[in-house]
């Protein structure tokens, strides 16, 4: 990437230069230390670790360029959430790494877009040596007459041509079976890459961000069909006493099995995601609040009458209830606000006792 030779300061655009390699021309504007003071001073009114993640998390909301981010943070403040560490923890994971991930998804695909434009080069050239070799049979067959019996020397000449031609294109295929071996592995990393954008690590379920993307278009198609569609947000009671309890990797087990249940529970087309830390949300489409009520009282019953067994030592650890909360679309409405419904609803299901579904 081209260095820039200097940076001045008035009429440049710092957001149109080169991220990365043109940062140390650039002193943080005081807008940038102001957002820094005030992230390092909120970290520590919550008392939480003021470790670069946690710092980035913060700053990045309070710099409030990733709406999804603030939104989710808005949420957790909205339902009166203390922000702690695990609450930064699970905003980084949602909202920064992926970050990440998108880098490196535009990187794979920029390499890959190389490997096929070498290959096009090999291809040309190819190309052009078979056209060479035309032009040697032509210029041989207009000698013949003029050569009379000189037939083995021209045949010579010939097998001298075919044999470089031969070798020729040996040194091409080989080269393109190397490009696409090239080509084969950065297909994989891609994919690699973009499950790893899509996925939630723990659960295997969608992650928060693909959830956001996946509403965006159950909406849109809901507009388009005049179909209903409604939105369910699962969150596991008391799972904070449960991780002190029993442990936080016993917690994570609990966590996967939520999200295995969900899968199972829900049909194809609804989309169940993991929302935040121990939320999960299901996006039922064509599905009225009855039946989606219906949905979040099976899904309710399937933890209510499980008792769960720890693998090892096979020791009982009880049962877990979730509470659920549940709005429909109101065709035309912010996204935000069908969630923050939803989560109002959830809200309720707690006040009113818990292991309970609620419709908002
Ligand atoms: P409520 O019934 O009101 O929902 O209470 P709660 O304890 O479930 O809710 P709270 O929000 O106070 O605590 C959520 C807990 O979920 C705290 C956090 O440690 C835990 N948690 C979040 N993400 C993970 C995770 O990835 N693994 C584990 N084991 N625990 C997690
Ligand atoms: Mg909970
Ligand atoms: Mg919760």
């Amino acid at each position: 990437m081209p260095r820039p030779a200097a940076f001045s300061s008035a009429g440049d655009h710092p957001h149109h230069a080169c991220p990365g390699s043109s940062v140390p021309y650039l002193e943080p504007s005081s807008e940038a230390i102001r957002l820094a003071h005030s992230a390092v001073a909120a970290l520590e009114g919550f008392g939480v670790s003021p470790n670069p993640d946690h710092f980035a998390v913060w700053y990045e909301y309070l710099a409030g360029l990733r709406p999804d981010l603030v939104r989710a943070v808005e949420i957790l403040r909205s339902n009166g959430r203390p922000i702690d560490d695990a609450v930064l923890d699970d905003l980084h994971r949602a909202f920064l790494t992926t970050a990440r991930v998108e880098h490196t998804l535009r990187e794979t695909g920029w390499r890959m877009g190389e490997t096929l434009r070498h290959i096009s080069e090999i291809v040309q050239t190819a190309e052009r040596e078979v056209a060479g070799f035309g032009r040697t049979l032509e210029t041989a067959a207009g000698t013949i007459p003029a050569r009379g019996t000189d037939l083995a020397g021209l045949i010579r000449e010939l097998l001298g041509e075919v044999g470089r031609m031969v070798a020729s294109n040996e040194q091409v295929s080989t080269r393109l079976a190397e490009s696409g071996n090239r080509v084969a592995a950065l297909e994989k990393a891609l994919e690699v890459a973009r499950r790893e954008a899509t996925t939630d690590a723990l659960t295997g379920l969608a992650n928060r961000r693909h959830f956001d993307i996946r509403l965006h278009a159950a909406a849109g198609a809901a507009m388009n069909s005049g179909e209903p569609l409604s939105l369910l947000i699962v969150d596991i009671d008391h799972f904070k006493q449960f991780n002190d309890s029993w442990g936080h990797q016993t917690g994570d087990a609990v966590l996967r099995l939520v999200a295995a249940t969900l899968h199972r529970t829900v049909r194809g087309g609804d989309c169940p995601a993991r929302f935040g830390g121990e939320e999960f949300a299901v996006i039922l489409p064509a599905t009225v609040p009855e039946a989606a009520m219906a949905v979040g009282e099976n899904i309710r019953h399937a933890f209510e009458k499980a008792e769960l067994v720890a693998r090892e030592g096979r020791r009982r650890i009880g049962g877990i209830t979730v509470s659920v909360g549940g709005a429909t679309y109101v065709p035309g409405e912010k996204l935000a606000g069908l969630v923050a419904r939803a989560d109002a609803a959830l809200y309720q299901a707690k006040q009113g006792g818990r292991n309970r579904v609620r419709f908002g």
